[in-house]
């Protein structure tokens, strides 16, 4: 049976079943994408210069440099938060919501109308499959900005402020690699529409689709210094979080720089809120309908190659149905394409970077040495670029480092159990709380079993959905404060 599906990449990564139906290559074109060869720092309104030092940007499916990028220092961001200081005095703070709901909304529809634009660019610096920037981040990006910009004049109505609700100030705000574009909306559209003005920096390797988002900003006419993007590696985000003149300092990232940045604000008068790491149980009861069960486990670990804090990468499957849902989950990832992220077919792109891979290696290595057993479906991955197969790791146990770390990849760890106490400790049974999935056929073992689940989110009989209405965050390490949703908005106001 697995014969059938096999499914091989060749060098240039289109993928072909062997099944007697090929795919031809569908990529999507390039060329509405202009990727400069060089990009300054977005500072009250306009591109400069910056101090100097500058970073390179590259496609992680075929390792092609894509541009030269400023690294902004501690004088960059210095000038960023002066310009977002003046901005919030001068004029910011003094537009009524209606009128700062005017800006975001037109920024929601320019991002509609470039939206192929944005989805072609974002796959291209990030490596995740176009299907997923233009059929997920680039929706939720606009849908995340008219979800906010309709609270901008209804902030009285928030239950938040006391019936009269004051933004904070300057917002400092650092995103991740891995929802480029989807953690800049995330963060700015809230920030704007309670008033707030933002300096934003942008993951190292994924700082293209911010700076086109700078344009956009300058297309709807957002007034110089509202917001403001800086590009450059770690130290330019501890510098913007530790800036004096910061009053909110908004983070997603990993737990042990969210820590970092924890203990830089402590003390201080700033507002904070953590959007950190994951390891999510997806828990599958014998009654679950398994051929849907089957699809969101794939939707929960492979889904933007695993590279998601949410993912559901721990999967706990009720012992009498294991091996038939192992021999389905199988059998459907042997159809996954592996591949060129610019083709429309691709279901699983490039790993972000050589260090993310080399991390994804590690942990997988670790996971053999500790005794699991480890399985990929044949695939043959591209020559150039980042790329890790699809895997499970099967046989393991509750102390397995691949049971307890987030590996951040196209890699799942399998365990049992046989009742629902059981698989309720099991999933609890982690440094994290952001996300977890039930899937069974009864209502009422949903509801139970959500309640007693430590986890920010709980999905039943789905995984990954979200929607701008509904908030997003974590328990324990996994950080906290709300994302989304009215809950949104309580970070960003006094
Ligand atoms: P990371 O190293 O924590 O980086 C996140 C951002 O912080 C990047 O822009 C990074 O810059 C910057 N940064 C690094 N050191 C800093 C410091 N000392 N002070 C201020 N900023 C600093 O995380 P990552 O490896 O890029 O991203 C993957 C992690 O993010 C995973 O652990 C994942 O679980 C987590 N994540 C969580 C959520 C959520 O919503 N909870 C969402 C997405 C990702 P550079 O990377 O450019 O150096
Ligand atoms: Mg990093």
């Amino acid at each position: 049976m697995a014969e059938k599906n096999v499914v091989s990449t060749g060098s240039t990564g289109e993928a072909r079943p062997a099944n007697g139906f090929d795919y031809a290559p569908a990529p999507e074109s390039r060329s509405i994408v202009d990727i400069k060869a060089s990009y300054g720092l977005f500072v009250n309104g306009e591109f400069v210069d910056g101090g100097g030092k500058a970073f390179k940007t590259i496609n992680p499916a075929t390792e092609e440099v894509l541009a030269e990028v400023a690294e902004a220092d501690a004088a960059d961001v210095d000038a960023a938060v002066k310009a977002a200081r003046r901005a919030y005095d001068r004029v910011w703070s003094k537009l009524s919501g209606r009128e700062r709901a005017k800006y975001l909304y037109r920024i929601a529809r320019i991002i509609q109308e470039r939206s192929r634009e944005l989805a072609v660019l974002e796959s291209i610096d990030n490596g995740k499959p176009i299907k997923e920037s233009r059929d997920v981040d680039v929706p939720i990006v606009a849908a995340h900005f008219f979800y906010y910009a309709g609270w901008a004049d209804k902030l009285e109505y928030s239950g938040y402020g006391g019936g009269n609700p004051q933004p904070l100030g300057v917002a400092g705000q650092v995103i991740p690699w891995n929802f480029p574009l989807l953690m800049l909306a995330w963060k700015i559209a809230p920030a704007l529409a309670c008033g707030n003005t933002v300096v934003l920096k942008p993951a190292e390797t994924t700082p293209l689709t911010a700076l086109l988002f700078a344009e956009i900003c300058q297309q709807a006419d957002l007034p110089a210094g509202v917001v403001n993007i800086i590009t450059g590696a770690g130290e330019t985000g501890r510098a913007l979080v530790s800036h004096p003149d910061v009053d909110k300092v908004a983070f997603t990232g990993s737990t042990e720089v969210g820590k970092a940045i924890a203990r830089a604000v402590a003390g201080t008068n700033k507002k904070l809120t953590l959007e950190l790491g994951g390891k999510a149980a997806n828990i599958v009861f014998d009654d679950a309908p398994i051929d849907q069960a089957v699809e969101g486990i794939v939707d929960g670990i492979f889904f933007n190659q695993g590279h998601v804090c949410c993912a559901g990468s721990r999967l706990l499957v009720q012992e009498s149905i294991a091996e038939e849902l192992l021999g389905r989950l199988k059998r459907r990832m042997s159809t996954l394409r592996v591949g060129d992220p610019l083709d429309k077919n691709t279901d699983i792109g490039a790993i972000n970077s050589a260090e993310q891979l080399e991390r994804i290696r590690e942990l997988s290595a670790v996971g053999d040495a500790e005794g699991a057993e480890r399985w990929s479906p044949p695939c043959e991955l591209p020559q150039h670029g980042f790329w890790f197969p699809p895997t499970i790791f099967t046989g393991v146990s509750q102390a397995h480092r691949i049971a307890r770390e987030e590996i951040f990849g196209p890699v799942l760890s399998v365990l049992t159990f046989r009742t629902p106490a059981e698989a309720v400790e099991k999933a609890n049974n982690t440094p994290y709380g952001l996300s977890a999935g039930v899937w069974t056929d009864k209502g009422s073992r949903i509801l139970k079993i959500a309640n007693e689940l430590r986890a920010g989110v709980v999905w039943a009989n789905t995984f990954n959905k979200f929607d701008p209405t509904s908030p997003f965050g974590g328990y324990k390490e996994s950080g906290h404060g709300r994302e989304g949703g009215r809950h949104g908005l309580e970070g960003y106001l006094r």
